[in-house]
């Protein structure tokens, strides 16, 4: 059993997707540990992507990730990051399998609707970011 963190961005929320992408990640036997729904400061934002502060895209990214609610979600499941990035799609919606949440419903590289953890350790320090222990329930 692995742990990853799952978001809906804002982009996703603010058109009503989070029962269609929560309904897709179930359908793919990955449970819903924890969850919360939170509006991030700039602030949050950048230290949440902070390993993507040298990119060039990074002051917009923050900027949208904090534009507006998200839906926070520890998913637990086997080999639940790959399968996860799996299902979410490639990061550029118009490079993604057909089928995957991203190439769905996603509007640009920016606003693609998910974010995945990508490996085991992201996903501890990224689960850690959100919720504590005792907020993730325990099968
Ligand atoms: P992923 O979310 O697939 O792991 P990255 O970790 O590379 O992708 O990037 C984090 C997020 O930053 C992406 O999900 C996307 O919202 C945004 N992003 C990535 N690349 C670009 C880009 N070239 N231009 C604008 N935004 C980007
Ligand atoms: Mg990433």
């Amino acid at each position: 059993m692995e742990r990853t963190l799952s978001i809906i961005k804002p982009d996703a929320v603010s058109k009503n997707l989070i029962g269609e992408i929560i309904r897709r990640l179930e359908e793919n036997n990955l449970k819903v540990v924890a969850a919360k729904m939170l509006h991030l400061s700039k602030k949050e934002a950048e230290e949440f992507y902070a390993i993507h502060q040298e990119k060039v895209f990074f002051d917009s990214l923050t900027s949208f990730m904090s534009s507006g609610p998200i839906l926070v979600m520890a998913l637990e499941g086997e080999n639940a990051i790959a399968r996860n990035r799996i299902i979410m799609g490639a990061t550029n919606p118009a490079e993604a399998a057909p089928g995957t949440i991203r190439k769905e419903f996603g509007s640009s590289i920016e606003r693609n609707t998910v974010h995945g953890s990508d490996s085991p350790e992201t996903a501890t320090f990224e689960i850690s970011y959100f919720f504590k222990e005792n907020e993730i329930y325990h099968y």
